[in-house]
């Protein structure tokens, strides 16, 4: 038995003539070849050296294949360990150094670049491409794999051994390797394919990067659980999306989908009538967004909240009231608290505190940080989050913000997300980011970073402002930029924001 693959395949297995993935350069794959496919790269990833417990480290495009590589560690009793395709080689060689993969898999072009940084780290390297897919792909891993046999005979993992190390986004500093279980992946995808009702009647529209845990774990597994298929972009692009959902039946996507999709007008009723679900999650989405979204379909986004270490915590509910600017309940199996972040004492519903959340999707730990690890868990085993939050009255989650972006001037708090949504309202401010910067009198001082339509200064912002919040609340200083720097995910950076802005009140 092992735990994740067998986990994860078993309904699709049922039906290996169904199928599972077809991308948008017209490739198509069933179950039953995704079985023997996995099955070649396994194989290859056996005669290449791979023992169990091995990480295979992978930093390639978006592709099937590289879906299947995915499969196959896992069949082959390795860890997979995806890096964002935007890291730079000395960034690599971070990561390499740190994970010490058997293997290391980057895309062809890359691999003169990459080389010495995987032979630095003691890694093997190969390569994979995106073009057609195995046997017909070009980089040395597909190729090799294409003459492997497509017998293989899974090795047993148990449901406590690790099956990922997927880094952090490093939004808010060094990413951090998040250990996964088989456990961890499989129980959460059993609870959201529940949750979300994901049959093998869904074909999903995947526009997302599958080095991180939005795509690779939320909507693969789940989809893969149910049996369904799934439609692969290589990233998104509004002609692909808009050509492929007649196509599908659900799509998962960060807020920025949802507002690039608001912005074309091929968005309307007609064009998503047939969509089961749209989910968003992974940053913010603005009740704006949310709602005109609905204005626009009819269509309420679902939106979620989960973090790599924990997979998915919480969700709308797909039954019943989709809340805007929340992101739902406690997901089944999945208990949550509000803490004090100092002492850690529960708080009561309605006031703001530390997220903590405990349940069988919250991972082992930081790969080779074990006093980080013991330091962000409790003592009665709950994680502690780092995202603050408050539960409504109702029992709606809502997050407020990281804790690392708490502003804290002259002894008070200020909350960023609470003073963006009052600026968001000012008229001719498109969205704006808030930040704390050093301030000779106050510690930090309260700065509003504003991406604005033409025309808006500087003073009219001060002045629409006053008197809509406590004054230590309000911004000392309101600057403008073109537009707020954005990781892959569509994360605001506001470590680039206090960078660049942090000498403005000093
Ligand atoms: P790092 O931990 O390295 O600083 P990161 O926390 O951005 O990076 P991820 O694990 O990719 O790395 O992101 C998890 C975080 O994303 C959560 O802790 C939370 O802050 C944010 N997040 C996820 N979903 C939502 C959501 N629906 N609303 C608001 N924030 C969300
Ligand atoms: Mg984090």
């Amino acid at each position: 038995m092992n735990h994740l693959f067998d986990g994860l395949t078993a309904e699709g297995l049922k039906h290996p003539d169904r199928d599972f993935v077809r991308t948008s350069g017209d490739r198509q794959m069933t179950y039953g070849e995704m079985e023997a496919c996995s099955a070649r790269y396994a194989n290859l990833l056996i005669d290449l050296g791979l023992e169990p417990g091995d990480r295979v480290a992978v930093q390639v495009e978006k592709s099937l294949d590289a879906l299947l590589l995915y499969l196959a560690t896992v069949r082959a009793g390795g860890v997979f360990l995806p890096l964002n395709t935007a890291y730079t080689p000395s960034e690599v060689e971070y990561f390499l150094s740190d994970a010490k993969p058997r293997l290391f898999v980057c895309a062809p072009g890359k691999l003169e670049a990459l080389k010495p940084v995987a032979e630095k780290a003691g890694a093997e390297i190969e390569t994979l491409g995106t073009d057609k897919g195995l046997g017909d792909v070009d980089g040395s891993l597909a190729e090799k794999a294409a003459s492997a046999s497509a017998d293989f005979e899974t090795i047993e993992r148990e449901a406590e051994d690790l099956a990922a190390i997927l880094y952090t986004s490093g939004t808010t500093g060094r990413s951090k390797g998040a250990m996964l279980t088989h456990a961890n992946l499989l129980s959460n995808a059993r609870t959201l394919k529940d949750y979300w009702g994901f049959s093998q009647d869904d074909v999903l529209l995947h526009a997302l990067p599958i080095f991180h845990t939005h795509g690779l774990f939320v909507a693969s597994n789940t989809v893969m659980l149910a049996g369904g298929a799934m439609i692969f972009l290589p990233k998104f692009d509004l002609d692909e999306i808009f050509a492929y959902l007649p196509k599908s039946t659900s799509m998962m996507g960060v807020p920025t989908f949802y507002t690039r999709m608001l912005a074309d007008e091929r968005l309307n009723r007609d064009s998503t009538a047939h969509m089961r679900l749209f989910t968003s999650g992974s940053a913010p989405l603005l009740a704006e967004t949310h709602r005109a979204f609905e204005d626009r379909t009819g269509q309420r986004i679902l939106e979620r909240y989960g973090m790599t270490e924990t997979n998915m915590n919480t969700s709308n509910p797909y039954e019943g009231e989709r809340r805007a600017g929340t992101v739902g309940f406690p997901l089944p199996g999945v208990d949550l608290r509000i803490a004090d972040p100092d002492s850690g004492a529960t708080l009561e519903d309605g006031q703001i505190g530390m997220i903590e959340v405990k349940g069988p999707n919250v991972f082992k730990g930081y790969w080779q940080m074990p006093d980080k690890t013991a330091s962000e868990f409790r003592e009665d085993g709950f994680f502690i989050t780092g995202d603050l939050g408050q539960i409504d009255a109702d029992g709606y989650v809502s997050i407020v913000g990281r804790g690392k972006d708490l502003v804290i001037t002259g002894g008070y708090n200020v909350y960023p997300k609470e003073i963006e949504l009052i600026i968001d309202e000012v008229d001719g401010v498109v969205e704006s980011a808030v930040i704390g910067v050093p301030h000779p009198d106050f510690g930090e001082g309260v700065v509003g970073v504003v991406v604005a339509r033409d025309g808006l200064d500087e003073d009219e912002v001060m002045t629409a402002l006053e008197g809509k919040m406590a004054r230590f609340k309000q911004p000392k200083r309101v600057v403008f930029v073109e537009e707020l720097p954005r990781n892959t995910m569509g994360k605001v950076q506001k470590n680039i924001l206090r960078e660049t802005f942090g000498n403005i009140l000093s």
